[in-house]
Order: structure tokens, then C-alpha cells, then sequence
């Protein structure tokens, strides 16, 4: 177990040092801000949604190691993703960060997602790991007050 947790240290490290998707979008036709006053966090998330599917995601924002990670492998993993999909993929993580999930119980579709199960050991982190995520739930909800172009 000490071993996977060095690798998912190791993995969090990278994305942090050379984040995926850390890139303005003109063509998002939804965006959201997002900022935890706990720890600095901020991201700003583009989404171009065509139909109810992510085509495309990118996010910028500046913030700890945990919240630049989970940026990158959010913007990762939902790419392609349906907004039911990426519903019930923040469920599985919010289970697994806040420990209500174990790692070995936990469901192959959060894919390398995974490597935040060890937040759950820092309470104080979660909120850095769930960040980008409450973003992208409200850059999808109908209340949100940026206009599409479509
Ligand atoms: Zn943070």
C-alpha cells in the first residue's frame, strides 16, 4: 500500500508541475469560477458542451498541488463524458476523498482519478481535490449566468 501511495504522490507531483488542459478556451460555450478561501485554491473552468456532451474541457487558475492535479485529471477524464456520466463519476470521488469509499471498493470508472484516495487521510484537503468539480457542476447547471452563443 505504501508503494501505490508513493505513485500517486508522484502522480499528483506531475500533474501539478505540467498540468493537461491549462488553457483559455474561446469556443466554451459554459464557464465557471471556482475558489476555496481555506487554502488559495482558484480555477476557472471552460466547457464546450455539445448536446449533453463535454466535447471539450480546459480549465486556468493557480492554486496548492492537490487542486492544479485534480484540475488536470478532471479535464482528462471527462472529455467525451456525458453530464450524467460526470454526475456520478463526482459522486464515486467525493466518496473516495472523504473516505466514505475505500480504494479497493472503489469503481473502475474514476480511472486515474483514484490517485486522490489519499486525501482522505487530510480533511483539510478535500475541499482542494473537490474544487474543480463543484466548478464544473455549476459551469453545467441551468442557473448558471454566462450566455451561449448556441
Ligand atoms: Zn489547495
Amino acid at each position: 500500500m505504501s508503494d501505490l501511495r508513493d505513485l500517486y504522490q508522484e502522480m499528483i507531483l506531475g500533474h501539478s508541475k505540467s498540468p493537461h488542459n491549462l488553457r483559455v478556451m474561446p469556443e466554451a460555450n459554459r464557464t465557471a469560477q471556482g475558489f476555496n478561501p481555506l487554502c488559495g485554491d482558484k480555477v476557472k473552468l471552460y466547457v464546450k458542451l455539445e448536446g449533453d456532451r463535454i466535447a471539450d474541457l480546459s480549465f486556468e487558475g493557480s492554486g496548492c498541488a492537490i487542486s492544479t492535479a485534480s484540475a488536470s485529471l478532471l479535464t482528462d477524464t471527462l472529455k467525451g463524458k456525458t453530464t450524467a456520466e460526470a454526475d456520478a463519476l463526482f459522486e464515486e470521488f467525493h466518496d473516495l476523498v472523504t473516505g466514505k469509499r475505500q480504494l479497493d471498493e472503489a469503481h473502475n470508472e474514476l480511472g486515474k482519478l483514484k490517485v486522490f484516495a489519499g486525501v482522505a487521510e487530510f480533511p483539510m484537503r478535500v475541499k482542494c481535490a473537490t474544487l474543480v468539480w463543484h466548478t464544473l457542476r455549476s459551469a453545467l447547471s441551468a442557473s448558471q449566468e454566462t450566455v451561449t452563443t448556441e
